[in-house]
């Protein structure tokens, strides 16, 4: 099964994307976990794309592209996989449609007023990596992390300013990517404002049908 996640930031797509790579045994590619392993590690690719990624702005096509394709390459792809983050612009999607056929392009849809909501909520643990949020997952002691007790903080680009620039960015370059799969036959939309549970739920229905 070879699935893309299409939606806004903070439409909930890595959850579903770390469910579904669960239920169908396929590894989850997440294109802004690779961006933030190499900032982490400090390599010239993470570097390169933090200019981008702190400015709420898209990593250029063609870092992102050619990374992309070497990941579909590895042996664990061989059965399929679920892309969340990728494509985020019509030229990455015609570079993928090129080399795979895809099966399908769920569209995760939430407002944008829900989207701010819960960006604004949102904090990560800087040494661990475990992701928090104010209101749905709420530490035991407030601002510090449960795993490894460090203080939390607000990731630069879940602070107000990005996360508006981002929605932005979404809207312009991201958004036409949904009438692009509709017209292939593609797309699948559900609502993402639903519990978790229940997104899933609506997205395994749809791949059945
Ligand atoms: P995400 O965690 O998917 O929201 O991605 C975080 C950031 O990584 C984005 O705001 C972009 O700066 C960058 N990024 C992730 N995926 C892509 C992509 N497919 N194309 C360009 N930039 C990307």
């Amino acid at each position: 099964m070879k699935l893309i996640l299409l939606g806004a930031p903070g439409a909930g797509k890595g959850t579903q994307a770390t469910r579904l790579a669960d239920q169908y045994h396929i590894p989850h590619i997440s294109t802004g976990d690779i961006f933030r392993a190499n900032l982490k590690e400090e390599t010239p690719l993470g570097l390169k794309a933090k200019e981008y990624m702190d400015q709420g702005l898209l990593v250029p096509d063609e870092l992102t592209v050619d990374l992309v394709m070497d990941r579909l390459a590895k042996p664990d792809c061989a059965n399929g996989y679920i892309l969340d983050g990728f494509p985020r612009t019509l030229v990455q999607a015609a570079a993928l449609d090129a080399k795979v056929d895809i099966d399908a392009a769920i569209n995760v849809e939430v407002p944008d007023e829900k989207i701010v909501k819960r960006m604004a909520g949102r904090r990560v643990c800087p040494k661990c990596g475990e992701p928090y949020h104010t209101e749905y997952k709420v530490p035991a002691k407030e601002g510090v992390c449960d795993r490894c007790g460090s203080l939390l903080i607000i990731r630069k680009d879940d602070e107000a300013e990005t996360v508006l620039k981002r929605l932005a960015v979404y809207h312009d370059q991201t958004a036409p990517l949904i009438d692009h799969y509709q017209a292939a036959g593609k797309l699948i939309t559900v609502d993402g404002t639903q519990s978790v549970e229940a997104v899933t739920d609506a997205i395994t229905t749809a791949l059945k049908a």
